[in-house]
């Protein structure tokens, strides 16, 4: 079937959608525990960048488990799968001209890779909220960890299921220590790095 697929070169490009919005199309990938607080910088930046005239879109667990990857479950092989998905669907909006902020836990180093491969490396910036476990636990948003420490949830990532840290992320943020402002401040100095790299 693919061998049939072949692409056709639309005349409107990338930098044509980004340029009338005046912005560099990127995706910026939060990953980390449950609770670590990647939901709260995430929603905190875009309010930021919303507020400055960028356009944005915010991926999160919500939106995309409870519609396009409502068929996956928390099996390495459907995490996986919901990783490659959400690559995918972040590539399409940077090429519509995008600044995509994406907040999953996604656990696996090479998954995460692979997001890399799919946008390109220069599109990808990644975040990790390295938040302490025993953190993450005691502030029990979801009442997710309490329910897997009484083993009614099965794969609950840093409970029964591995989390690979990053070795390499963009930037690091433990909110034991830095403060949701501190936090997106940082993040603002990496675009702007980025941005500056391009120009
Ligand atoms: P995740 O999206 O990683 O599952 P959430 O953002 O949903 O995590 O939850 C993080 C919780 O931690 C929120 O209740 C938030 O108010 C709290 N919190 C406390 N300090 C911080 C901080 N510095 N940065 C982010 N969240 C923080």
């Amino acid at each position: 079937m693919e061998e049939n697929v072949i692409k056709h070169n639309f005349s409107i490009t990338q930098e044509q959608r980004s340029g009338l919005k005046k912005q560099k199309p990127m995706l910026l990938w939060f990953t980390g525990l449950s609770g670590s607080g990647k939901s709260t910088i995430a929603d905190a930046l875009e309010k930021t960048l919303f507020a400055n005239g960028y356009h944005t879109y915010l991926l999160d667990g919500d939106n995309v488990r409870k519609g396009l990857n409502n068929n996956l479950s928390f099996s390495p092989e459907d995490r996986t799968e919901n990783i490659r998905r959400i690559a995918e669907v972040a590539n399409l909006m940077i090429d519509a001209g995008l600044i995509v902020i994406a907040s999953f836990v996604s656990p696996y180093s090479e998954d995460r890779e692979n997001v890399k491969r799919i946008v390109d490396y220069g599109n990808f910036i990644e975040i990790f909220v390295n938040t302490p476990i025993a953190e993450c636990e005691r502030r029990d948003t979801k009442g997710l960890y309490a329910k897997a420490r009484a083993g009614e949830i099965q794969n609950f990532t840093g409970v029964n299921a591995p989390y690979e840290s990053p070795k390499a992320s963009d930037i690091e943020i433990d909110t034991t220590k830095v403060s949701v402002n501190e936090a997106v401040s940082l993040i603002l100095d990496e675009i702007d790095k980025r941005v500056k790299k391009i120009e």
